[in-house]
């Protein structure tokens, strides 16, 4: 009895040395796990913030569309006012074009009374009516001779007629040329207005440009951010996963159930978030899709300049749904095949915006116009030229942005195919 008890004695004497052993290495490891914990945590924190912060300005779109709309709303303002200065300059220059040939033929009409006076003149003088000739004789030109005949008292009805006419087309040519004078000034100050009226366009093309490219920046140094928290996490979490591994073997060997079980317990692997690209784009389907139109395809623009293209782009962290053509603005967008407008309107991204209805399940999209010619359920040809390149919507500059979707059931809802499957530059 003895015996058995002094052996049980030293078999829990050997348990508890062991357990012991491994248990200051335990505590030691456990403390390292928890700070790894809390930097984890800090860092998750962090990250979350962040990713808040991208959400917001993903999102919270509603102070973008309204920096948008303002901008659009007074693009097309100082737009109407160009059109407006533009139309009266037209007006004014016409009218100055009609003043001058006015003036013309006033000059030509007085060359002709001034000469049938002169005539007259020569005649009475040869009759030795001299009363008031010499007067007239003097002048030597019209207007000294309207002057002098202030003074001829007695003249003949028919030579105060002559006279008459003469002095009425001198303040007919006196008023046309005052005509003359204000139509240029105000041809000039026309001019002026346009100069800073185009100057004001460009002034918010530019600060448009300016608020985008600030926000996609932002957007862009956030994810980098986000994405080196993450580096950061994930090699936390490694170091964390390497003391577990640690805290787990020294656990094991102090054969320690409840040690274990609680090493166990706090084992928690680190898990990713498996986000995926998700990208179900579909890059060539052409032959898939036949507008039921019918007719050819034509290119959208009078340039061929790509300054983006269809598909996936690092620098957008996305797909891009059409491809950019870099344009001059005001510069004619044309149909690309026939078919029937389904939306002429302007939305905050896509700025003035047309969609046309190809049948067969085929649209295309023309984004970012400064104008609009066609209107809703209107009917187009291929080639007809339907609004005028701008940049208005989420747009940096003059450009088209030109996309093709099938598979459309009526709605919005096909998939976008590359262009260029469809039409060539
Ligand atoms: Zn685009």
């Amino acid at each position: 009895m003895k015996r058995l008890h002094t052996r049980l004695l030293s078999v829990v004497m050997a348990f508890v040395m062991a357990f012991s052993f491994n248990l200051t290495a335990l505590a030691a490891d456990e403390n390292d796990k928890e700070e790894k914990e809390q930097q984890i945590e800090a860092l998750e924190q962090e990250k979350e913030e962040q990713n808040q912060a991208l959400d917001s300005m993903h999102t919270d779109k509603a102070n973008t569309e309204v920096e948008i709309e303002s901008l659009d709303n007074q693009l097309s303002s100082v737009q109407t006012e160009i059109d407006t200065t533009n139309s009266e300059l037209e007006k004014t220059e016409a009218e100055l074009e009609q003043t001058k040939k006015d003036l013309e033929a006033a000059q030509e009409k007085e060359k002709k009374q001034y000469e049938t006076l002169k005539l007259r003149i020569k005649v009475m003088y040869k009759k030795g009516d001299t009363g008031y000739l010499e007067i007239l004789l003097a002048a030597e030109d019209i207007t000294s001779l309207l002057n002098s005949t202030e003074y001829i008292s007695k003249i003949s009805d028919y030579d105060s007629n002559l006279l008459q006419s003469l002095r009425d087309t001198r303040t007919q040519i006196e008023a046309l040329e005052k005509q003359q004078e204000e139509e240029v000034a105000r041809i000039t100050q026309l001019k002026e207005e346009l100069e800073t009226q185009e100057t004001e366009l460009q002034g918010i093309l530019d600060e448009k440009a300016a608020y985008i490219q600030s926000l996609n920046t932002t957007i862009e140094y956030t994810e980098e951010y986000i994405q080196e928290l993450e580096e950061n996490i994930s090699m936390e979490q490694q170091a964390l996963a390497e003391i577990e591994a640690e805290i787990r073997a020294a656990a094991a060997a102090a054969a320690a159930e409840a040690a274990a079980a609680a090493a166990a317990q706090e084992e928690a692997a680190a898990s990713g978030d498996g986000e995926s690209s998700g990208s179900s784009y579909v890059e060539d389907v052409s032959g898939a899709y036949k507008p039921s139109y019918g007719g050819g395809w034509v290119w959208p623009s009078d340039t061929t300049y790509l300054t983006d293209t269809f598909g996936y782009q690092d620098w957008r962290g996305g797909n891009h749904n059409g491809i950019d053509i870099g344009a001059g603005y005001g510069s004619p967008i044309y149909a690309a095949a026939s078919g029937t407008v389904w939306i002429a309107g302007y939305s905050s991204s896509a700025g003035n915006w047309v969609v046309i209805d190809h049948g067969g399940g085929v649209l295309s999209v023309y984004m970012h116009a400064s104008a609009l010619y066609v209107s809703s359920g209107q009917y187009v040809s291929a080639g007809q030229s339907i609004a005028a390149v701008g940049s208005t919507g989420w747009s940096t500059g003059p450009h088209l942005h030109f996309g093709v979707m099938v598979g459309s059931s009526g709605g919005y809802d096909g998939y976008w195919v590359d262009p260029l499957g469809y039409v060539s530059p």
